[in-house]
């Protein structure tokens, strides 16, 4: 597709869908042209869909979960141990968790890991705060279930040292989650048995 074959509206949509993760170039174009001939289907409900995200949804001032209320409404659940923290790395993870239905606390989102190699130090990461939700007082357990890759466990290493002097237990899921694996790629029951297993 060129500027002489599409118009700008055309190709702007091409540009912006190849930058979802997963899609290249070529699917960019197949996807925008599934989406032009859906018109009624698709192309206009996923613009409505699209428009009321991103008026709506925001980040938690609390976990940074994404939700339309703030805080969110796992933060705001009454029926939610707040004594019980559970730290993950992406939103993605949350909901991992949350199909998984073993876990009734609430939940930190780090935003990723630590990296040298991308150049991600702890001020990137929503880190802080979550040392200072642990020192409040009502929190007497941190689970760090971060992804069992170098980064992920350099992380935790580090969020334990961060957490060292606060009067709260740090435990970490158990194996089952296998190295190199990310919540979101584990089954329910897999999930289950590393949250039994926390140590
Ligand atoms: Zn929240």
């Amino acid at each position: 597709v060129s500027s002489r074959t599409a118009g700008p509206e055309i190709l702007r949509l091409i540009d912006l869908l190849a930058k979802l993760p997963g899609l290249g170039p070529r699917s960019a174009r197949r996807a925008a042209l599934h989406l032009l001939k859906k018109p009624d289907q698709l192309l206009n409900q996923l613009a409505a869909a699209l428009a009321d995200a991103a008026d709506k949804v925001v980040a938690c001032s609390i976990c940074a979960n994404f939700d339309t209320v703030n805080p969110c409404s796992i933060c705001s659940a009454p029926g939610r141990d707040a004594s019980i923290i559970c730290a993950v790395e992406e939103v993605g993870d949350l909901w991992a968790m949350e199909r998984s239905g073993v876990f009734r606390g609430r939940y930190h989102v780090v935003g990723g890991t630590l990296s040298a190699l991308d150049g991600i130090g702890p001020d990137q990461l929503n880190i802080s705060k979550l040392v200072e939700r642990a020192g409040s007082g009502e929190v007497r357990e941190v689970i760090l279930a971060l992804n069992a890759t170098v980064d992920g466990q350099t992380t935790a290493h580090y969020i334990t040292d961060r957490l060292s002097h606060l009067p709260v237990k740090v435990t970490r899921l158990a194996h089952g989650v296998p190295v190199g694996g990310e919540l979101d790629h584990l089954d329910d029951g897999t999930i289950a048995a590393a949250m039994a297993s926390r140590r």
